[in-house]
Parts: structure tokens; sequence; C-alpha cells
């Protein structure tokens, strides 16, 4: 396994395995790598023959009062889980080396994808967000990248762009990988006390009430909405950010559930925000 911190390697490795026809798969992340982010790397190392991790706290999707300083960083651990994992590249680029001094550019995706919940909740997110994985495709040219339904407003914005700007890659969806008790696999998890860590379970109870209705026959959003709401606000440590259902390709807001739709949660735990949903597919 080679690990790389130039865009110029990367771009040497990559076009070496290019020349031998070798397709090439990108899972980006910001590190501290959990079995989600190894969910990911099983299945680009299953359908590609080069993969490619990349490891980046990207500041730039970080508001002010976020976590970017805290966010937690394991880089050898990291090296060693993609290692076990078969990956041929790590690329960890420095802040430097992503944006060079004078760096003044942003991928803008608009619209109800990118400017509603996250959007609205963390300003400027997901603009970070796009501005960095497009420069990542363009450094590692991937036939594929991976991305987690974890993050699902994430997955429909990088889809959009990869949609609106022609860029061409594959964007591959993972599901998200869980804890034994429901709670979503996340970086973020580590800060967790053990009360919280306890409490945080609410958020995949919730989405259980929601695919339940919904299973029951439940079809009108405002009713499983509202069910949704009520499993949160019974832990008194959740403060509910937002906690939606949304149709599950616009993220629009819907009345009946007669497509695809996504029940979509941010909570605060104490002072950890967590997000997860859940796909009501009829
Ligand atoms: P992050 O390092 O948090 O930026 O995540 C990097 C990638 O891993 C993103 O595509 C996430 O959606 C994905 N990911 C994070 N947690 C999980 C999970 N629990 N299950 C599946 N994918 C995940």
């Amino acid at each position: 396994m080679r690990i790389v911190d130039r865009i110029a390697d990367v771009r040497g490795e990559i076009a070496a395995a290019k020349s031998l026809r070798k397709s090439v798969g990108l899972v980006p992340t910001m590190g501290a790598l959990h079995g989600g982010h190894m969910a990911l790397v099983s299945r680009a190392r299953a359908e590609c023959d080069v993969v490619a991790v990349s490891i980046f706290v990207n500041p730039t999707q970080f508001g002010p009062h976020e976590d970017y300083d805290r966010y937690p960083r394991t880089f050898d651990r990291d090296c060693r889980m993609c290692s076990e994992k078969g990956v041929d590249l790590v690329f960890v680029p420095s802040v430097d080396e992503m944006y060079r001094k004078g760096f003044d550019c942003a991928v803008e995706v608009r619209g109800v994808i990118a400017e509603s919940l996250e959007g609205e909740c963390r300003p400027g997110h997901f603009r970070g967000v796009a501005t960095v994985v497009l420069k990542l495709f363009n450094i590692t040219a991937p036939d594929y990248a991976y991305f987690g339904l974890k993050d699902y407003q994430q997955l429909s914005v990088v889809r959009k762009m990869v949609e609106d700007l022609n860029v061409p890659v594959r964007v591959v969806p993972v599901e998200t990988v869980r804890e034994p008790d429901g709670l979503a696999m996340s970086s973020r998890n580590a800060y967790l006390n053990e009360t919280e860590r306890k409490a945080a379970r609410v958020l995949s109870f919730a989405l259980d009430a929601a695919v339940s209705m919904f299973s029951a026959g439940e079809r009108n959003a405002q009713a499983i909405e509202s069910e949704v709401k009520r499993v949160l606000e019974s832990e008194p440590l959740a403060a509910v950010d937002y906690a939606v259902v949304r149709d599950a390709e616009t993220l629009e807001t819907i009345r009946k559930l007669e497509r695809a739709a996504v029940v979509l949660l941010a909570v605060r735990i104490g002072k950890t925000r967590l997000i997860d949903n859940a796909v009501l597919q009829p």
C-alpha cells in the first residue's frame, strides 16, 4: 500500500494504473475510520482494480463554531485498517496541498437538495463538500466513487454535482453500517460519553418507528413525522434540529408517500450532532 501526500504523486500512481487499463475506485473520507468506511472500501475492493482512499479533514466544510479542531485524527490506525482491507493507495494531503495560496474557487449546488436541512443548519457546508469532492475527483480520476447512505443529503448533493457538471465518475451508494444496538457508525460517536451513547440510540428507535408505520401501510408524511418527533422527544438528552419525511430523490417536502421517501434526522445529544436516515421504499 502506498501512502502519498502530494497531488503530483497521486496522479503518477493513477496514470500508471490507467496505462494498464486498470479501473480505479475512490473512497473519500475524513479519517477516524470505522466499520462504515470499511464497507465502502470492501465494495470498492470487490469492484475495482485499484482502490484509493483519501483521508482529509476538509476545513472548508466546517462552520466557524464547529468541531474542525477537535475532529478525531487517528492516521496510523486508519492506515493499518486500509492496509488490512487491501487498499492500494492512501492519499493524505495537507490543507496547504489542497488549498494552495490564493485558492479562490467553489462549487455550489443550488436548490432544495443542497440548501435545505443540512444546508440550512450548516451554511456553506455543502459548498465545502462539493468543492473538495470535485477536487478529489479531478486529482484521482476515479471510474467509481463510493459514498455512504449514512450521509444521505451529501450523497444527493454529490450525485447532482456529477450529473450537472458531467463529471465522468460513477457514484456508488453504500448502505449504512450500524452498531449492534442500531446506532449508525460515525467518527463523531467518539465524542459521546456513556450516558449520551445510550441516549443516542433514540435516532434508530425513531427511524424504526417510521419504518414500522410505513410497513403497516401509513402513507401520510405528516403522521410519520409526528411519530418520529414524539420518539425523539421522549429522550431528555436529545435536541432535534430536524426530523422530516422528504422525497427520496429531490428532497422536496411531500404529503403522501407515493414513491420512495426518506426520513432524515439531525439530533444533538449533548454537544454532539448526529445525523441518520431511513429510506421508505413502496
Ligand atoms: P466521513 O469520513 O464521515 O466524511 O465519511 C466518509 C464516507 O463514509 C462518506 O461517504 C460517509 O457517508 C461514509 N460513512 C460514514 N459513516 C458510515 C456508515 N455508518 N455506514 C456507511 N457509510 C458511512
